[in-house]
Formats: C-alpha cells, sequence, structure tokens
C-alpha cells in the first residue's frame, strides 16, 4: 500500500510525489502534449573545459591551500559533468567558479545552513501546493470535474530544476558538496558523521539534469504502458473447455495479470472446481507471455476462446448486454507482440535519460543504486538465498500435504497459509463501525492507539497532532509532509455507515508510514536526510503496525498459530516473487544489452530467461519444466524493475518485526529506528537490529514455523 514520498529527492519508487518528473503525475502530464519531435542530444562534452578545469583546480588550491585540492578537483568534474554550452563559455565557467566557490569551513557552513533551510522550505511547500491541487481528485468529497482532473495534474515543481541550473543554484551545490555513488556510500558511508551524509544527500538532487524533451518522452511511454496494462481485460466466461463448458461465471471481466492471479488464489477454497479453473489460468497467463493469445479474445466477450487448443468461436452465450459487432469472424490471430512493444519502448524513453544522469548512467543504476540503494549482485544473491533454501521442498512438500495431490506450477501461488481471527467478518465490521463512524473518530483516537503500541504519551501525542485523516477515494495512502510544520496525511476508506474492518486494517498500515513519516521529518537532525532508506522500509514499519490491528481494537495478540502461518505464508510469497524479479532484472539488461531488439526478439529473451529461472529454481519442486508465466506480471511493462522491492519488503519486515520482538515493545523501538532517516539500507538495518539487510530472519522465522507444524 502506498506511501507517498516528496521529492526529487528519489527515496520513494514509483509512487514518489516529485517535483521534477513525477510518475505518478506522468498520464496528466501526457494529456494533450504532443509528443517532441526534435532529437534529443546528449550534453556533448566542450572543448575547453578539460583545460578550464585545470587551470581553476590550480588556482583554487593556491587560494584556499593544498588540502582544497581534492575536493577542488571534484567539485569541478561535478559541475562539468552537466555542464552545457548554453550554460555559458569558459570565461563564464570561470567566473562562477571563482565566485561559488566556498574555500573555507565558515562559508561552506553558511552555505549548507541556507540551503538545508531553503530546500525543506521549497520541497514542502510544493508538496502542500500539490497535495491542495489533487484534494478533490483524492478524496472522498463529491464530483470530479474535468477541471479538478486538470488540477490534479499540474506539478508546481516541473520547472524548479531547470530554474537551478539557470540561476547556477545547482552548480554551486555541485561545486561545493560531493555527489557520491552508491559503492562510496556503502564503503564508506558507516565512517561519515551524520552533516556528510546530509551534505551527498543535498548533492544528489542535482546529480541529473533531464531536458524536458527526455522527460516528455518517459513520460509518454509510461503513460502508455499504463494504458496497455489498464485495458488488458480477459472475459473468463467465454473462456471454454473441449467440451464447451464454462468454468467461470457471467459478466467475469478480469485484468491481466493481477485479477488472474487472485482468481487463481481464490479458487483454492473450492477444491471441487479448483483444478481445471487454476490449470486454465495458468494456460491464459503462458499465451499472454508467449503472446499466442489472440488478439480477438483480449477485453472482448464476443468471441469464445479454448486456451489449450487455441481456437476461438463466436460467443455462443451473451453476458455483456451489448450488442455483438455485426459479421465479426472468429479468428485466432495472435496479438502482434504488442506487451513487448510495449516493453521496449518504455525501455527506449528510459535510456535516453542516461547521458544526464552522469552519477547513475543507466535506469538500472538509477533503479538499484539510487532508489534502491542495494547493488543488483548483492541484491540477487540474498534472492537466490531463498530461492535455493533447503526450506523450500520442506515448504512445498508440507503445501502438497495441504492440498492432497501433486503440486503444480501455478502453487506457487498457494494462498492457504492463514490463521482465522477470532471473530468473523460481519463482526469485526461492526465493532470498527461503532468505534469509527467518522474519519475524525479515528484521527481522535490516534494518542490512543499510539499508548497501546508503547509509544511514551508524550511521543505519542506529539506524532498523532501531526497527522490528519482525511477520506479517501481510493483504497487509501500514506501521504507524508516535507518540511517541519506541515501534518502528514492518513487517506483511508470510510463509508457513510462508518469504517469497516477492511478500511480499520488499512488505516492502521497507513498510520504507520504516517509515523514514520512523521518521525523521519519532525524528529530528526537532519531535514535533508527525512525518509528511509527506500519504499521497502516504510512498508516493514507499516506492517509493524498492520499486524496488531486486532489488539488495537481489544481483540487480543495475534496467537502462535497465526505467526506460524505469516512465516510460512511469507516465505512462500517470497520464494515466488524472488524468481520473478531475477526475469525483471535479466529482461532490462538484455535490453541494455541489445538495444536495437525487435519486439518479438524481446519476446524470445524474455521466454528464455524465464524458462532459465523456472527449470532452476521451480521445476524441482513444483515438477513440468520450461513453465513462462510467471513473466506475466504487469509491473515488468509499467513499472520498470519495481518488482524486487517486494522481494526486499519480505526480508525486511521480518528483521524489523524480529527487533520490536527482541524489545519487547513498538512505540520506543520504532521511535529509534524510523529517526536515522534516508542512509543506506545496510547502515540503516545495522543500527537497528545490528545485522546488515539480508533474508536470515525470515528463513529463521520460516524453520521455527517448519518445525511447528511438521510435529503436529
Ligand atoms: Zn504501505
Amino acid at each position: 500500500m502506498p506511501a507517498f514520498r516528496p521529492g526529487w529527492r528519489g527515496g520513494g519508487v514509483a509512487l514518489v510525489l516529485s517535483l521534477v518528473l513525477s510518475s505518478s503525475l506522468v498520464p496528466s502530464i501526457a494529456l494533450g502534449v504532443a509528443e517532441t519531435v526534435e532529437p534529443m542530444a546528449a550534453p556533448k562534452s566542450l572543448p575547453w573545459m578539460k583545460d578550464a578545469q585545470a587551470s581553476l583546480e590550480v588556482e583554487l588550491t593556491a587560494k584556499y591551500g593544498p588540502a582544497e585540492r581534492l575536493r577542488a578537483a571534484r567539485g569541478l568534474a561535478q559541475v562539468a559533468s552537466l555542464w552545457k554550452a548554453a550554460d555559458g563559455d569558459a570565461a563564464a565557467f570561470s567566473a562562477f567558479v571563482r565566485k561559488g566557490y566556498a574555500g573555507d569551513a565558515k562559508t561552506r557552513d553558511a552555505l549548507f545552513s541556507r540551503m538545508e533551510f531553503a530546500v525543506e522550505s521549497l520541497e514542502g511547500h510544493m508538496l502542500e501546493v500539490s497535495r491542495d491541487f489533487q484534494k478533490q481528485a483524492q478524496l472522498d468529497l463529491g464530483e470530479v470535474y474535468p477541471f479538478d482532473e486538470v488540477m490534479a495534474g499540474w506539478d508546481p515543481g516541473a520547472h524548479v530544476r531547470d530554474d537551478w541550473f539557470q540561476n547556477k543554484l545547482a552548480f554551486t551545490v555541485l561545486l561545493n558538496f560531493p555527489l557520491t555513488t552508491l559503492t562510496e556510500r556503502l564503503e564508506k558511508g558507516d565512517g561519515w558523521t551524520r552533516r556528510e551524509w546530509a551534505e551527498a544527500r543535498l548533492a544528489e538532487r542535482f546529480g541529473k539534469r533531464i531536458p524536458a524533451d527526455v522527460s516528455l518522452a518517459m513520460a509518454n511511454a509510461q503513460a502508455d504502458a499504463e494504458a496497455y496494462i489498464a485495458d488488458y481485460n480477459v472475459w473468463m466466461h467465454h473462456l471454454v473447455d473441449a467440451k464447451g463448458n464454462r468454468l467461470f461465471p457471467p459478466k467475469m471481466r478480469l485484468l491481466s495479470h493481477w485479477n488472474l492471479r487472485d482468481e487463481l488464489k481464490a479458487d483454492y477454497q473450492d477444491p471441487k472446481t479448483a483444478l481445471a479453473k487454476q490449470r486454465t489460468i495458468q494456460k491464459v497467463m503462458e499465451r499472454i507471455v508467449d503472446q499466442t493469445i489472440p488478439a480477438q479474445v483480449i477485453n472482448s466477450p464476443n468471441v469464445d476462446w479454448n486456451p489449450f487448443t487455441n481456437e476461438v468461436t463466436l460467443a455462443a452465450v451473451n453476458d455483456s448486454g451489448a450488442p455483438a459487432p455485426v459479421g465479426l469472424a472468429p479468428s485466432n490471430a495472435p496479438e502482434p507482440d504488442t506487451r513487448y512493444a510495449v516493453w521496449l519502448k518504455d525501455f527506449q524513453a528510459y535510456r535516453k535519460a542516461d547521458p544526464y544522469s552522469p552519477a547513475a548512467p543507466t535506469h538500472i543504476a538509477r533503479k538499484f543504486d539510487e532508489e534502491r540503494q542495494i547493488p543488483e549482485a548483492r541484491l540477487n544473491a540474498m534472492l537466490e538465498t531463498v530461492l535455493t533454501s533447503p526450506l523450500v521442498p520442506r515448504v512445498a512438500k508440507l503445501i502438497e500435504k495441504r492440498l492432497g495431490r501433486p503440486l503444480e506450477p501455478f502453487d506457487i501461488w498457494y494462498p492457504g497459509f492463514r490463521a482465522q481471527g477470532p471473530l468473523a467478518g460481519a463482526q469485526l465490521d461492526e465493532v470498527v463501525r461503532k468505534k469509527y463512524p467518522t474519519p475524525a473518530a479515528y484521527q481522535k483516537d490516534i494518542p490512543t492507539l499510539l499508548r497501546k503500541l508503547g509509544f511514551p504519551p508524550d511521543k505519542a501525542d506529539a506524532i498523532a497532532a501531526r497527522i490528519v485523516v482525511d477520506p479517501a477515494r481510493g483504497s487509501g495512502h500514506a501521504m507524508g509532509a516535507a518540511r517541519r510544520g506541515d501534518d502528514a496525511h492518513l487517506r483511508t476508506r470510510v463509508a457513510k455507515d462508518g469504517m469497516d474492518y477492511k478500511g480499520f486494517n488499512i488505516a492502521v498500515h497507513e498510520m504507520g508510514h504516517n509515523v514514520e513519516q512523521v518521525l523521519s521529518l519532525n524528529f530528526i537532525d537532519h531535514p535533508l536526510l527525512a525518509g528511509v532508506p527506500n519504499t521497502a522500509f516504510t512498508e516493514a514499519l507499516a506492517f509493524v503496525f498492520q499486524n496488531q490491528d486486532l489488539e488495537l481494537l481489544g481483540l487480543g495478540k495475534p496467537d502462535e498459530n497465526a505467526r506460524t502461518m505469516e512465516a510460512l505464508n511469507a516465505f512462500w510469497m517470497t520464494y515466488e516473487i524472488a524468481g520473478v524479479s531475477l526475469i525483471d532484472n535479466a529482461v532490462w539488461h538484455y535490453m541494455y544489452d541489445h538495444p536495437e531488439a525487435t519486439p518479438a526478439e524481446l519476446k524470445q529473451a524474455t521466454l528464455k530467461a524465464s524458462r532459465e529461472v523456472w527449470n532452476r529454481y521451480y521445476a524441482p519442486v513444483l515438477g513440468k519444466k520450461d513453465v513462462t508465466f510467471l513473466a506475466v506480471y504487469s509491473h515488468m511493462v509499467n513499472s520498470f524493475l519495481y518488482l524486487a522491492d517486494y522481494a526486499i519488503g519480505h526480508l525486511i519486515a521480518f528483521q524489523v518485526e524480529g527487533q520490536m520482538e527482541k524489545a519487547g515493545s513498538i512505540g520506543p523501538e520504532f521511535v529509534r529506528i524510523a529517526t536515522q532517516g534516508r542512509v543506506t539500507p545496510d547502515l540503516w538495518m545495522r543500527t537497528a537490529t545490528g545485522k546488515p539487510v539480508g533474508p536470515e530472519a525470515l528463513l529463521a522465522a520460516t524453520a521455527e514455523a517448519l518445525a511447528k507444524v511438521e510435529k503436529k
């Protein structure tokens, strides 16, 4: 569930409310804007630049002393990497450097503190403006008119970065503070002072200078990908078997891949019909991945389709209510590799930013080194530890026993490790509705809820005072503030007759985000460090809250059995998403290695990567070789290397929860952990738990759970 984070600092992943290029605003940016036709020129190195850098390095060293040489050289190189001809000639460059270089501690301190103060104000106020303009679109406050959507789509910060390069404030930062690579942050960051960390995060905000036409191309590609995914439905009643049987009810229309997967999971509840339905869904997924899916069956209730034989016939039943088009000739001509064409267009657009991002010169580097801050090799090693764990066959055997049949590939989505709560759904809804008839009632209760979670009363009140509860139009999210003095917003759904249990469960999760947001902004030494290392961390903290929801309602602690089931469920989900992430990563490498690939070639590469991952990590446990359906994930096409965050999220959640348990109380530990801010994941986790990020906590919890269950 999303936590919105402000800023150009790139702390969030797909849900960042960015002042510069906001993926959440992308669809609206793309509306009505003609695609640019100008060629996108990469920055050329200027012929005079090398000499100018060298002589200025000598000059600055002479003026400020030999101890300044390295700093000066680094600052000059950073400015040079983003300086364009339009910024000025050699004389202008030299004049800027002489004026802008802070060569003594006093000037540097002044520059740093002015910047920290002003950047907080800028980001904080931009966020407030955006939030206000999005209010009607995001909150459940009555009709949304077309102008509300335009207001919501406006990004007040869109030109801020350009302005800062134009007046050279961005260059002033780059001249004086280090632009660090992930390797540097990992190797030296543990020894940095908090001020040094804040300086690194300040410089990082200006590490890219992506031209408007490139940003627009990225926004358009993102919008196209979203549109492709959002409009890819399968009409399930029209899936027929060899005898013409329809397994799924009329009108059921499932979006790929989320709805298809959720239906597959739900089908386990009826063992009589489950197998046939699940095998059918697996086949549909495979045909989406290998693009043998007939184009005619996508989004169409007018034809029947046997996914096994791939035969298409005119629909024998009408469940859509709309008349079938006249003269429709059934055909099983395949979707023409559109999925891969869309994916390639994402890549081609995102690659255009590479020359303007010297510190992270590929989308892969921007994803791993900047956003996630975990090197790809290390991440892959963690995923492999889970995938090759000796616990995998033991959990698989347990699932087999629970199902009473040999496992099939789709059992990778087995959802059956769930414990029954003390009350049934309807009773829970009743309890919650009484307690929280309005958003205001929930807001009023936050200080009490935080006390129940062990927060000291003064902290509970101070945190609660900074959280505003709003009625969400969608399912809910947490929007943090970006300047002290502004409030975090908790958005959740409250029906007319009050909040139901699902709404409460989400509200508690979002409240976890909000508390982290408030702590890491208002109770931290440097606002430039506000936040968490990456989104997986705020998710882990939010889940710590969410897992206490029944206790917060006064309905008791999660019992032993619930904890056992939670570990097994998380382990199986991590096992699944780990392989999916490896495929996603492999495909991005393929695209960078083969930038001229055709959609058909990308398809073959994706199928190959899917088979390899499957045969290596899944076939030994789930039978059957060469299964490709793991590549069905929509995120691959519209979220660009996001998937590994789910995997890391599970690992981190178990580490953080284990630490809370060890500490015995959530509140004080949460305050200690959440006020570290945006350092590297490993440094954050070592301060939090004594160990770097890793799968050990999840594996230990799983082993413990298995020991309990296997004994029975
Ligand atoms: Zn969340």
